[in-house]
This record gives C-alpha cells, sequence and structure tokens, in this order.
C-alpha cells in the first residue's frame, strides 16, 4: 500500500502553519526507498514568528509553579508510552533503526526523560549564603534561561530532542525546535504528542530546513540560548554565530575501545562489536577504533567475528533484523571513503567492507571488520559513523593511551581489563568526558552527565537529566537588607 506523503507544517504558538519558505526538502524512507513526506523550509519570517511565540510563551511558562511543569511533563510521557508502537514504527521508516531492538526503545526513553525532568525539577534546590552584614540575607534561585533553539541531528530523532527538551521546558525555558534536514518528520510526529498531552501554546514551536535555517535561529536576537548536538564542524560555527549567547554544545566522538591483555575478550568482543553496529554504528558515542592489546589481538578477532556472525544487516521491520540502513547517503559515503583510506594504508577487511545488494535502497551497508588499520587514517583520527569495527593493534598502556588521547573528540570511551588499578589508570588519563569499564562506548543512562572533554573540539555542558537543567538555568543571587536585629 501507497503511503500518503505528507506536508510536514511548522508549529508556531501551539498550531499548525504552512511554511512560507521557498524550498522544501523531500524525505525518503532509507528503509523502503517511498517519498514520506515533504518539508518546506522555514522562511525568516516563519523563524521570527517561532521565536516569537517562545518569547511570548516564556515568562508565563516560567511563572507556574514547578509541580504544574512537572504535571504537564508526566502527561507527555503518558501520552508517548500509550502511541509508542506507531511514533517507533514512523521513527524506523524515516531514520533506519531496528524497530524491535532500537526504535521502541529511544521511544521509551523519551518517555522516561520527561520523567527525570519531572522528578528533577521539584528538587532543584539552591543555597542560602551566609553574609558578612548581620543585617543582610543572600539568597539563590534557578532561573530559567528563556528562549532556547534546540538544533539536532538525525541518528536519535526523537531521543536527542527530549534531552534539552524536558529538562528544558521542565525548568520553565520556551524552545524553538530545529530537527534534522533527514528527519523532520519524527519530530512532527513528536510535537503532535506533546501539543494533545496539554503543553501550552509556545512553550515548544517547530521549524524545519536546513543549516541557514538553523543559523538564523541561532543568531535571532529574541534567542538566549543554544542547544545544539551534531557534528563538531557545525558545532564551531554555532559557537561563533552566537557570540556571547549561552551554549550547551555536544559534538561528535571518536570512541576508543581499550582492550588490554588482561581483558575478558568474550564480553570485550560483545561491547566492541555492539557499539559498532547498534544503530549502523551512526552514534556519537560508537565504537569509532579498537585499540587491542597485540597479545591477545587474534584471540579478542576470534570473538568478534563470532559475535559480529550475530547481526544480520537487513529490513529493520523483521525481528531477527540488528543492522538497518544508514540514514542518508553523505554518511554512507563518508564510511565508504574511510574504508578505502584505510585499506589503500595497509588495512584488511576480514568482514563486509562494502555496501550490501538486493535490498530497497543503496544504503543498506554490510557489517564490517577491519584488522591492520594504521593511526594514520581517517578511521582513527574522524568519526566514521558507520557499522564498522576497526582493530588497531597497540603494544602497551602507554602505546594505547597515547592513540586515544590523540584525538580532537574525546567523548566516551570504553575499556576493557580485569584489573582495578589498570582501569583506574585509564581512567584517571583518557581525554575524554567519559569512560565505561568493561562494558560498551554505546553505555550510557538518561541522567548520567554525558558530554566532552575539555581541549578537544567536543563542546561544553553536559545531556543528561539534572546536568542538562542546570545548564539551561542560571544562578540569581538576591541579597536582603532585613534590618537590625533584636534591641
Ligand atoms: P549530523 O550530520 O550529525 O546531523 P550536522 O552538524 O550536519 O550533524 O547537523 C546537526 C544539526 O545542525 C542539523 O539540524 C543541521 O541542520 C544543523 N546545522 C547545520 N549547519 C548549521 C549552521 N550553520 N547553523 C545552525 N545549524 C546548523
Amino acid at each position: 500500500m501507497a503511503l500518503a506523503v505528507r506536508t510536514l507544517e511548522n508549529f508556531v504558538g501551539g498550531t499548525w502553519v504552512a511554511a512560507t519558505g521557498d524550498s522544501a526538502r523531500t524525505i525518503v524512507s532509507p528503509v523502503t526507498g517511498e517519498t514520506l513526506a515533504e518539508a518546506p523550509d522555514a522562511s525568516p519570517a516563519d523563524v521570527d514568528a517561532a521565536v516569537e511565540a517562545a518569547g511570548r510563551a516564556q515568562p508565563m511558562w516560567a511563572a507556574r509553579s514547578a509541580w504544574e511543569r512537572a504535571e504537564i511533563c508526566h502527561a507527555i510521557a503518558d501520552l508517548i508510552a500509550e502511541r509508542r508502537e506507531d511514533f517507533a514504527r514512523e521513527l524506523t521508516l524515516e531514520q533506519g533503526k531496528p524497530y524491535a531492538s532500537e526504535a521502541l526503545a529511544d521511544i521509551d526513553e523519551t518517555a522516561e526523560n520527561f520523567r527525570i525532568a519531572a522528578e528533577d525539577v521539584k528538587r532543584m534546590e539552591t543555597a542560602v549564603i551566609p553574609s558578612q552584614d548581620p543585617a543582610k540575607r543572600i539568597l539563590t534561585f534557578r532561573k530559567p534561561n528563556g528562549v532556547y533553539a534546540a538544533i539536532t541531528p538525525w541518528n536519535f530523532p526523537t531521543l536527542i530532542p527530549v534531552e534539552l527538551i524536558a529538562p528544558g521546558i521542565a525548568a520553565g525555558n520556551t524552545i524553538v525546535m530545529k530537527p534534522s534536514e533527514w528527519t523532520p518528520l519524527a519530530m512532527a510526529n513528536f510535537m503532535q504528542i506533546m501539543a494533545d498531552a496539554g503543553l501550552p501554546d509556545g512553550v515548544v514551536n517547530v521549524i524545519y530546513g536546513a543549516g541557514e535555517v538553523g543559523e538564523r535561529l541561532v543568531t535571532h536576537p529574541g534567542v538566549d540560548g543554544i542547544g545544539f548536538v551534531g557534528s563538531h564542524r557545525t558545532a564551531e560555527k554555532i559557537v561563533r554565530a552566537a557570540g556571547l549567547k549561552r551554549s550547551l554544545i555536544e559534538a561528535s566522538g571518536n570512541g576508543p575501545v581499550v582492550v588490554c591483555e588482561d581483558a575478558d575478550l568474550a564480553r570485550a568482543a560483545q561491547g566492541a562489536v555492539f557499539g559498532g553496529f547498534f544503530c549502523a554504528g551512526q552514534v556519537c558515542c560508537a565504537t569509532e577504533r579498537v585499540l587491542v592489546h597485540e597479545r591477545v589481538h587474534d584471540a579478542f578477532l576470534d570473538e568478534v567475528v563470532k559475535v559480529a556472525a550475530e547481526w544480520p544487516l537487513g529490513d529493520p521491520f523483521e525481528a531477527e533484523t540488528k543492522v538497518g540502513p544508514m540514514n542518508n547517503e553523505p554518511t554512507a559515503a563518508k564510511m565508504d571513503a574511510h574504508l578505502e583510506d584505510a585499506v589503500g594504508k595497509g588495512a584488511e577487511v576480514v568482514l563486509g567492507g562494502s555496501r550490501a545488494g538486493g535490498h530497497p535502497t543503496q544504503l543498506y551497508y554490510e557489517p564490517t571488520v577491519v584488522v591492520g588499520v594504521g593511526l594514520d587514517t581517517l578511521i582513527n583520527r574522524e568519526e566514521t559513523f558507520g557499522p564498522i569495527v576497526p582493530l588497531i593493534r597497540v603494544g602497551s598502556d602507554e602505546e594505547a593511551l597515547a592513540a586515544a588521547n590523540d584525538s580532537h573528540l574525546g567523548l566516551q570511551a570504553a575499556v576493557y581489563t580485569s584489573s582495578l588499578s589498570r582501569a583506574f589508570r585509564y581512567l584517571d588519563n583518557l581525554r575524554v568526558g567519559n569512560v565505561v569499564v568493561n562494558d560498551s562506548t554505546d553505555y550510557w543512562e538518561a541522567h548520567e552527565p554525558f558530554g566532552g572533554a575539555a581541549g578537544t573540539q567536543t563542546g561544553w555542558g553536559r545531556i543528561g537529566g539534572r546536568y542538562t537543567m542546570l545548564d539551561m538555568t542560571d544562578l540569581k543571587t538576591v541579597v536582603l537588607d532585613v534590618g537590625g536585629g533584636l534591641e
């Protein structure tokens, strides 16, 4: 049955309104190749209207009690849970991730983010500070930063937006969302749920478009803060354009997995493969490279090949499929280029290594394992963002640490070792924001602080529960003179 092609509309001030931009993007399913939607770009006037709506709503929304805002967050979570199958099905169709093993979990975690925010906001306590003057009382309050532009990527089209939306609105901010131009449908569906759950008009607004619309939003005088998740190149542009506006930036990773000579190799292989193939490798904390001690290299490779066989590529709606198509051609082309570069420099493909034929689109990429990857390769130096487990031999912990830290993308690393002191040596010395010991680089929980290390180009601030809420609010300090004491 042919799908009805939807024309997406902006959501501004509580209503769907036709976009007035003079260009549009056709949204094609990476799974089936069918056209799913037309997404017209927002015009400058549309951006103004969305920012104005958010600006109008913000003081009223912030004036509500934390309990009232929390109640709405819970209502949204409940409605997401009620509509989870439809929401997840469309997510798979537009993004490509396996329905049963990934899309449903994304939707459940999207709901969970609202529940976490609802609970956190009720406990946002601040300090009462002693004064040098007996007549003074110093109080602090946490205030929302105002109107946020939230600009997000296509790999987690509901989960990444909610990491900004839930803590952001729970704390009293209002938001203009610009989802990725590759996955606008998921945001349209998400917005419908938020509106149906009773979110007041203007608290979240949605506009569509690519970098030009994003930049207009970032530089708009009515936008007070920016929440961005995406590539480090875009992050840098945004930060330059944003000037002194507050920002929360999470950009790209080059997640090394370190397999030490004392690692449990079966476990390490499970984690490396999971991190390499989950979401077809299109995760900012994916296994981008595996630094394996030479003494265990061959035994580890055997384990990896065994585990990789348990990750069949195919139709993401089939229950047994664990790897779906990649989301878009530029990302698949980057995977092609990185592989070609590595093989040209002496790497050897052990498994996969190219796009798979016989599927409805060219985006189905064979889960790939490569060995003999050099430090001078694009795979080692940049983010590949595809279904790949690349092995790099190292001769010692020092070598592994040096290779891991010689990166401009210090987001998340995993270390496999059976020694507690070795684990601590790595976690003290790895230049990343997050370290996982004895599990995958793709291990995260919704409320843990997640983000990049200073000195690398991975951004700043933390995604995750109350830590995002802290970033999206600021302290207001109040000094009260209460007059003299008792006579
Ligand atoms: P990814 O490929 O991981 O999605 P990008 O950095 O290309 O990463 O895109 C992330 C988000 O940033 C998308 O919503 C995209 O439209 C937006 N974007 C791209 N360029 C700009 C820009 N110059 N200013 C603001 N937003 C931008």
